[in-house]
């Protein structure tokens, strides 16, 4: 559908946009759409923008190592240039995290606020990518609306990914998720069921700390293809922990710098 809106003149050339989408937090969305991201990129060899619309609490930019990092305009005002997370190009970041002074700012902000900030992020960003992943927050919220609205006119080319744990109280949020998708139209792509029992560092086992095969039951329920169960990984608890010392130790270094070029010109 052509369209004459600043959403889809910047995003048309887009050729997938994947949502992920979950009923509650903490259930591993963002892992799943930063590493959807990544893999993307090694196994398709495409080009894939991440953007992170979680604004109350955004944590794409951790889990990538792009703490303290910022957008700065593009030359021609041709809009906010993306964080590039690799050497090579081929994974772009948009957060709101790169737009606050400290990444311990809180962003307050009512509906319309929020649905502003969201047309910028579609339409004010340089996205140059081939699948744009979208990290939503929890629920059914003001950004799910203004993501809805905003990407109607691309609405041929938009698909969801929903992630859950294993445990009925989970469940029964995904399944307004679910609900939601198929109200606004958006074909679901599939399910995950994350955290779904404990990979053991030591052995090949994995132990079912809590119950397990629930999405797998949901999305037989809902006919939604099942795409499968990630264990709770500690490797991905201690590599995440990894990036954040590597942080730390580069802000270190940068703060450092920072003082001894205010010495030198003193
Ligand atoms: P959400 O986006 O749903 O709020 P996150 O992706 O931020 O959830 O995950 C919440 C926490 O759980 C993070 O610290 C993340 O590293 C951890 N986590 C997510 N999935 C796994 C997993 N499969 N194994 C171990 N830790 C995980």
């Amino acid at each position: 559908m052509e369209s004459d809106s600043p959403v889809y003149k910047r995003l048309h050339n887009v050729k997938s946009i994947i949502l992920v989408l979950s009923g509650k937090g903490g259930v591993g969305k963002s892992s799943v759409a930063t590493q959807l991201a990544l893999s993307a990129t090694t196994s398709t060899n495409s080009k894939v923008g991440l953007l992170d619309v979680d604004l109350t609490g955004p944590s794409i930019p951790r889990m990538l190592g792009l703490d303290g990092q910022s957008v700065h305009m593009g030359l021609h005002g041709q809009g906010w240039v993306p964080v590039r997370a690799d050497k090579e190009g081929k994974l772009s970041v948009m957060s709101i995290a790169f737009l606050l002074k400290s990444k311990n700012d809180a962003v307050v902000w009512r509906g319309p606020k929020k649905t502003a900030m969201i047309r910028q992020f579609l339409a004010d960003v340089k996205w140059d990518c081939d699948t744009l992943i979208i990290d939503t927050p929890p629920g059914t919220s003001d950004e799910h609306i203004a993501l809805t609205e905003h990407l109607a006119p691309l609405a041929d080319r938009i698909h969801a990914v929903i992630v859950t744990t294993p445990q009925a109280v989970a469940l029964s949020d995904v399944q307004k998720e679910i609900s939601f998708a198929r109200t606004v139209g958006i074909p679901i792509l599939g399910l995950i069921e994350n955290m779904s029992g404990y990979a053991c560092p030591h052995c090949a086992d994995c132990t079912n700390v809590f119950s397990t095969g629930g999405g797998e039951s949901l999305a037989k329920r809902e006919n939604i293809l099942f795409l499968g169960k990630v264990p709770i990984d500690p490797l991905l608890v201690k590599l995440l922990d990894d990036i954040k010392i590597l942080q730390q130790k580069k802000e270190q270094l940068l703060e450092q710098g920072e003082r001894g070029e205010q010495n030198d010109q003193k």
